[in-house]
């Protein structure tokens, strides 16, 4: 394992001189996800307004809740410049039943501060959508990435999970420190022109093969390119 994710590590930065293995794990994960990523309703929306929307709702909600709940909330607020203009109060009467409300205040800031100091266009660089309420490095990335093409990873809590497990990242040593070199080599593997389908297959595999406890390592359509995985039968 450690042999493999220094390999990966070496290779930080430059795509295109990345170890067999890893192209292997890109081209194999992204076959994958052609066939079967998951129909969700705010993919292949053209709108990164929608794309921020369902962002923040996934940041403490699980997806099968905001399936229902993210088409809802469009219908009400279809653009940034309804959300922007709509009263506090209503807003979090349509955030109503997913919790964590600090959520909805963010977003509204954020629509706000677009609308009042950008001209109403969402930031396309990640760090200039951190500067914006509420939005950390990982809905950067997933905003970025998804609704603007920018070659950025995005880690969440399933990503980093099968990250960690194809590269042979073990626990120990401390969870920031694991986190930055995780962040570290997502940076070198997301495929140039692919990246928001790459973070969304990676956060797909970590839902559906790559889940926590017991991860389905024999059907997995990685695993020939996994240090975990790799032998599993
Ligand atoms: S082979 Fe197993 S550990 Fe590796 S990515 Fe697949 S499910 Fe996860």
């Amino acid at each position: 394992m450690r042999i493999l994710a220094g390999a990966y590590a070496s290779q930080k930065q430059n795509a295109c001189r990345l170890p067999p293995r890893a192209r292997s794990f890109r081209r194999r994960l992204l076959a994958w996800y052609a066939r079967h990523g998951r129909r969700l309703p705010w993919r292949g929306l053209n709108d990164p307004y929608a794309v921020l929307v369902s962002e923040v709702m996934l940041q403490q909600t699980q997806v099968r809740r905001v399936t229902g709940f993210f088409p809802r909330f469009l219908a009400r607020y279809p653009t940034l410049e309804d959300l922007a203009a709509a009263p506090p109060d209503a807003v979090r009467e349509a955030w109503d039943g997913l919790g964590y409300y600090a959520r909805a205040r963010n977003l509204h800031a954020a629509a706000r501060e677009v609308v009042d100091r950008l001209g109403g266009a969402l930031p396309a660089r990640p760090a200039d959508l951190r500067r914006l309420p509420g939005i950390g490095r990982y809905t950067a990335g997933a905003v970025a990435s998804i609704a603007f093409g920018a070659n950025v990873p995005a880690l969440d809590t399933n990503a980093t999970r099968v990250l960690g497990r194809v590269l042979g990242i073990r626990r120990g040593g401390g969870a920031a420190r694991r986190q930055a070199r995780l962040w570290r080599l997502a940076e070198a593997l997301v495929p140039r022109g692919r990246a928001g389908d790459w973070n969304q297959a990676l956060m797909d595999l970590g839902a559906t093969i790559c889940v926590a406890r017991a991860p389905r390592c024999p059907v997995c359509p990685v695993r020939q390119s996994c240090a975990l995985g790799f032998g599993r039968s």
